[in-house]
C-alpha cells in the first residue's frame, strides 16, 4: 500500500480510462492489461459517476506491478453544455458525493429508457437490446444505445450512431441530469479528492474566464490538457493559464476498449504532477505493488 503523500509510483502515467462499469467495453483487469501492455505503470480507473471498478483495478494493477490511482469521471452541466470533472483520491463512501453520483444514475437509466422508446418507434430496438450491452449495474449512456443501433445493423460504430441518432440535435435525444460544475468540483474536493476538468478545450470551446475562476475558488486542482479532443487555440489559452497559476496540468487516453480509437498512453501524465496529485488528494489511497 501506498503511504500517502510519499506512495512511489513509477510513470509513465495514464489517468483517464474506462472499463464496462460504465461505457468502456473491458472489465478493469483487460483495462489495465491494456495499459501495461502499451507501457503503462501508474493508472486511474475513471468510469462515469461510479467507483465499482475500483477493487478489481487494485487487483489488476497490483498483480500487474502497477500503481493504481482511484479515481472518477463525475458528470456536470453548464447552460446546454457538458462538462466532464475527473475526480482522483476521494472518499468513495462519501454521503454527498454518493447522493449525486446516485442522482445522475438514476437520471441516465431513465433517459436511456426514453430514448430507447423514442428510437424503437423508428427502428427494430428495444431496452432489452440496450441491456444486452450494458453490463450489470453499470452508468448506462449514449455508448450502450449506440451498441445496441451497431448490433441491429443500423450505423457501423459508435461514432456514426453519435454522428446521427444519438446527437443532442437529434429527435432522439434526451438530457440527463448533471450538477453544475461548482457543485460537481466542491463534492469531489470536500470528499477529500482532486477535482480536474477532463478534455477543457473540446469542440464546444472553453469555458468562461469567470466560470473559471469560480471553479478555482471552488477547489478546482487542474486541467487534462493531454488529451486528443483538446483543440488550439483554446489549448494554448489553458496552458499560459496553468503556467501562470501553477495549476495541475494532466495527460491521458480517456481509453474505451474498443469504443473508441483512443489508446492506453496515448497521452500521459508527467510523474511531477502525478505526485501533487498523490499529496493533495486525502480521501483514498494510491495502490502501490
Ligand atoms: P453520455 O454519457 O450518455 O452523454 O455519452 C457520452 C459518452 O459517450 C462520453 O463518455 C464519450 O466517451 C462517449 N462518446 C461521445 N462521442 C462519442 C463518439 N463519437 N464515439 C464513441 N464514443 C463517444
Ligand atoms: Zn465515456
Ligand atoms: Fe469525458
Ligand atoms: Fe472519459
Amino acid at each position: 500500500m501506498g503511504e500517502r503523500g510519499t506512495a512511489r509510483f513509477h510513470g509513465p502515467s495514464d489517468l483517464h480510462l474506462h472499463s464496462t462499469h460504465s461505457d468502456g467495453t473491458e472489465a478493469p483487469a483487460q483495462v489495465f492489461s491494456a495499459a501495461h501492455r502499451h507501457g503503462i505503470r501508474t493508472a486511474a480507473l475513471t468510469d462515469h459517476d461510479t467507483t465499482a471498478g475500483w477493487a478489481e483495478a487494485a487487483q489488476a494493477a497490483t498483480s500487474l506491478g502497477m500503481t493504481f490511482i482511484p479515481g472518477m469521471e463525475l458528470s456536470a452541466q453548464h447552460e446546454w453544455r457538458s462538462i466532464h470533472v475527473l475526480g482522483y483520491l476521494f472518499d468513495p463512501d462519501d454521503t454527498a458525493l454518493r447522493a449525486l453520483t446516485d442522482r445522475i444514475r438514476a437520471s441516465r437509466l431513465t433517459r436511456a429508457r426514453t430514448m430507447a422508446d423514442r428510437l424503437g418507434q423508428d427502428f427494430a430496438l428495444t431496452w432489452a437490446d440496450i441491456l444486452d450491452h450494458t453490463a450489470d449495474g453499470a452508468t448506462v449512456g449514449r455508448p450502450h444505445i449506440a451498441d445496441a443501433l451497431v448490433a441491429r445493423g443500423y450505423v457501423a460504430d459508435r461514432g456514426e450512431a453519435f454522428a446521427r441518432m444519438l446527437s443532442p440535435r437529434s429527435p432522439y435525444y434526451v438530457s440527463l441530469y448533471a450538477p453544475d460544475p461548482i457543485t460537481a468540483v466542491s463534492t469531489i474536493r470536500q470528499a477529500g479528492g482532486v477535482p480536474i476538468i477532463a478534455h477543457p478545450a473540446g469542440r464546444t470551446g472553453l469555458l468562461s474566464a469567470g466560470l473559471i475562476d469560480e471553479l478555482l475558488s471552488a477547489g478546482l486542482a487542474g486541467f487534462e490538457i493531454g488529451h486528443r479532443e483538446n483543440l488550439e487555440p483554446d489549448l494554448g489559452v489553458l496552458r499560459r493559464l496553468v503556467a501562470e497559476r501553477d495549476l495541475i496540468a494532466t495527460g491521458s487516453s480517456d481509453y474505451h476498449g474498443v469504443g473508441k480509437p483512443n489508446v492506453p498512453g496515448e497521452f500521459t501524465t508527467s510523474d511531477e504532477m502525478v505526485a501533487r496529485i498523490l499529496d493533495a488528494g486525502t480521501g483514498s489511497a494510491p495502490v502501490t505493488p
